[in-house]
């Protein structure tokens, strides 16, 4: 009799560990830090406009800070009880303007894109960071991988009409940040294939690079990229 109770209770006991290891999976395994190029955005089809505050500066820009699982699916627009709201990055505000520009038309102040990309993909990261830790996250991840510095270093300088090889340009990056990124590229007006946009991958307390445990489904480029000019581009604005 007391035996049987012992197996019951065992049974009992293994079926809700493992209800209680199910209904705890995780809500993703890593992020994707993106940046883009603001001179390939801009040769893109699209176009771009510049932000109410400016032209940005020659430097790669903030698109985004994504959680995503290792089998390459990922989570979106998690929470809809917390919606973006301003007065949380009020103090942000011009250091974000100046790293996470928004380029898209028509000219914006970056509310917008920051509200999207929180909305999207930071609300799906609640349980490591709130609305305002998730731009301070991507803000610090920006600084760290100093990707321009990281480029310059191999004597790689935006340029027109100059042409690198996807291995230098990877190898410039891997060098400085310590993993291989994963690089997109669009295409301009001309057909030159152009570095549009970083992806780099990030541990699940968004604080340091990894190695990616998947790839992105991004455009991949040919052998033969550009690094555009900004100083040279224009906008729609001054089209
Ligand atoms: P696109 O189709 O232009 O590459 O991506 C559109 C949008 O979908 C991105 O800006 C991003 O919000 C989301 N997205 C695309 N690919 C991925 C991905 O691999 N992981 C995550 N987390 N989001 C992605
Ligand atoms: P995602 O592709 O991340 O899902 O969506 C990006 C959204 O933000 C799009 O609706 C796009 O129009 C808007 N957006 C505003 N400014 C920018 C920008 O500078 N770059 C990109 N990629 N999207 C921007």
């Amino acid at each position: 009799m007391m035996k049987s109770n012992g197996r019951t209770l065992l049974v009992i006991f293994l079926v809700t560990q493992s209800v209680a290891f199910l209904t705890a999976a995780k809500d993703f395994d890593f992020f994707y830090f993106v940046q883009q190029w603001p001179a390939s955005y801009c040769d893109s089809r699209r176009g771009c406009c510049y932000p109410k505050t400016g032209k940005p500066a020659e430097d790669f820009s903030i698109h985004g800070l994504w959680p995503n699982y290792n089998d390459g699916t990922y989570p979106s627009n998690c929470d809809s009880s917390n919606p973006f709201d301003d007065s949380k990055v009020s103090t942000l505000e011009s250091v974000l303007q100046e790293h996470w520009p928004t380029l898209a038309c028509p000219s914006g102040d970056g509310l917008k894109f920051w509200r999207h990309e929180w909305e999207k993909h930071g609300t799906c990261a609640e349980s490591i960071f709130d609305e305002r830790g998730y731009f301070e996250a991507a803000l610090s991840l920006k600084k760290k991988a100093n990707l321009l510095h990281a480029l310059e270093n191999a004597g790689i300088r935006p340029a027109d009409r100059v042409f690198h090889t996807m291995s230098q340009i990877k190898e410039a990056i891997t060098k400085g940040v310590g993993y291989e990124p994963f690089i997109e590229c669009n295409v301009d007006s001309s057909g030159n294939h152009q570095i549009f946009q970083v992806y780099q991958c990030v541990d699940a307390s968004a604080t340091e690079f990894i190695k990616c445990p998947v790839l992105p489904h991004g455009r991949a480029c040919g052998n033969k990229v550009e690094f555009p000019s900004f100083s040279t581009a224009s906008s729609h604005d001054e089209l």
